[in-house]
């Protein structure tokens, strides 16, 4: 602010120096011709006029130059001591159009003369001329002036400068400060999007922090209820209170159990936890959804038959898409899994292949389960939240799967389709988007 405050005070200096002395000379000029007048006036009421001696003492210097050029009087010299002014300018620009008028550097530092020339009546040329300061004069009679005014605009602009940059940055330090609260802060127009950004970053950031914990939390209690059983079974055998050997199998069949429990949830979550720090390298490639479908169909069986349920797969072979083949392989086994451990006995869960009215590859699971309740159709994606929590553990889920669904489907930016009646069945449909 300072340098731009000097900066604009020499140039406007400058500047007015310019259009100052253009109107000085103007003043000058008419001045001169006025009294070139006013004489022409004297010397036509006498032409003796300048037949005398001159003694002028107006600081005019006045010369009677004959068309020749050949000077006749002068006030301040011999007429005989000076040299033809066929020359000057001002006197060719006065024999040409009636009047003419120069200024040349003065013999005096720093003063200019200035010379107006009229012709009369009798072709004669009519000149006078008088002293004046130049332009570096002026500019330099002005200095202490502009020094002064210099000054006092820095400070003015100091003063200025300090009270808007606290202006500025005080609203930046408050926030700063109280990043959680920025109600209080008082913030002016220009800041508005910047705080809103920082405000709903910050909001994003305390509510991805609370989001883990409460992961981090769940995980914790979901690992605490199988460990728990297995070291109760444990210690049960340890103290040798398993007397029969039928007790020895069904205990060692719960500790079994419960481990298995545990390597899936830590499954679980070592996938859910590699998919939220987004894995910069997801193998992309074309992934015909029917073959996966099938493999996932003979991981499956076992489970089927266990439950008493049917499960069909059928569908257009040849559908292919653009994406992470072991990803799209956990999404089909977790959606049929799911068809098959919320069915009834004697179910049917089928699987398909096929593509959209608006030509996109869908993949469909239905089943004739125990269905989902409308108002949970969101909640059932959300991490560890189950309709029906004992089946749920009780069939071996995590609570995982379907969050697992919807981040893979998020990343291939697929979409989720529910429909479901509650003790009638449920259908699950993800619709892969076009590829390119
Ligand atoms: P889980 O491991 O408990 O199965 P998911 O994330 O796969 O966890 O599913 C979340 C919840 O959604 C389940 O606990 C269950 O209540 C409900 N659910 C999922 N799929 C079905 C289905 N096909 N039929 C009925 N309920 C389902």
């Amino acid at each position: 602010m300072l340098l731009i405050a000097a900066l604009g005070i020499c140039c406007t200096v400058i500047v007015m120096s310019f259009v100052f002395y253009r109107l000085f000379c103007t003043q000058v000029f008419d001045d001169l011709r006025s009294c070139a007048n006013i004489i022409q006036k004297a010397y036509e009421a006498d032409p003796e006029l300048f037949e005398t001696e001159a003694d002028f003492d107006t600081g005019l210097r006045i010369t009677v130059i004959d068309s020749g050029g050949r000077v006749e009087w002068d006030s301040a010299a011999p007429a005989e001591t000076m040299d033809s002014h066929a020359d000057r300018p001002e006197v060719l620009q006065a024999l040409e159009q009636g009047e003419g008028q120069t200024v040349r550097n003065s013999e005096t530092l720093g003063k200019n003369r200035f010379y107006y020339a009229l012709r009369m009546d009798d072709g004669r040329i009519l000149r006078v001329s008088k002293e004046a300061s130049g332009i570096e004069m002026i500019m330099l009679s002005a200095v202490q002036e502009i020094g002064l005014l210099i000054l006092i605009l820095l400070v003015v602009c100091g003063v200025l400068a300090s009270l808007m940059t606290k202006r500025l940055v005080e609203p930046v330090e408050q926030m700063a400060e109280h990043l959680g609260n920025t109600g209080n802060v008082r913030i002016y127009k220009e800041l508005q999007p910047f705080v809103q950004m920082i405000q709903t970053q910050h909001e994003d950031i305390i509510k991805n922090a609370l989001l883990r914990q409460e992961f981090t939390a769940n995980v914790s209690h979901e690992l605490k209820t199988p460990l728990t059983s297995i070291s109760g079974y444990a210690e049960l055998m340890e103290m040798g209170l398993v007397s029969s050997q039928e007790d020895t199998v069904r205990f060692a069949h719960e500790i079994h159990q419960n481990a298995n429990r545990l390597l899936t949830l830590i499954n679980d979550t070592i996938q859910l936890s590699s998919l939220d720090a987004g894995q910069r390298d997801v193998v992309m490639e074309e992934v015909n959804l029917y073959e996966v479908m099938k493999r996932c169909e003979s991981l499956l069986e076992i489970n089927a038959v266990k439950h008493k349920v049917t499960l069909e797969m059928s569908g257009d072979e040849t559908a292919v898409i653009y994406a992470n083949k072991e990803m799209i392989e956990e999404i089909i086994c977790n959606l049929c899994d799911n068809g098959i451990r919320y069915n009834k006995p004697g179910g049917s869960v089928w699987a398909t292949v096929m593509r959209t009215p608006d030509d996109r590859i869908s993949f469909a699971v239905k089943d004739t389960g125990i269905g989902i309740p409308q108002q949970d159709y969101d909640r059932i994606f959300e991490r560890f939240y189950r309709v029906d929590k004992s089946r749920s553990k009780q069939t071996g889920g995590t609570g995982l799967g379907l969050a697992i669904v919807k981040h893979i489907a998020l990343l291939h930016e697929a979409e989720i389709r529910v429909e479901s009646e509650e003790g009638a069945g449920t259908e699950i449909q993800v619709i892969f988007k076009k590829r390119g």
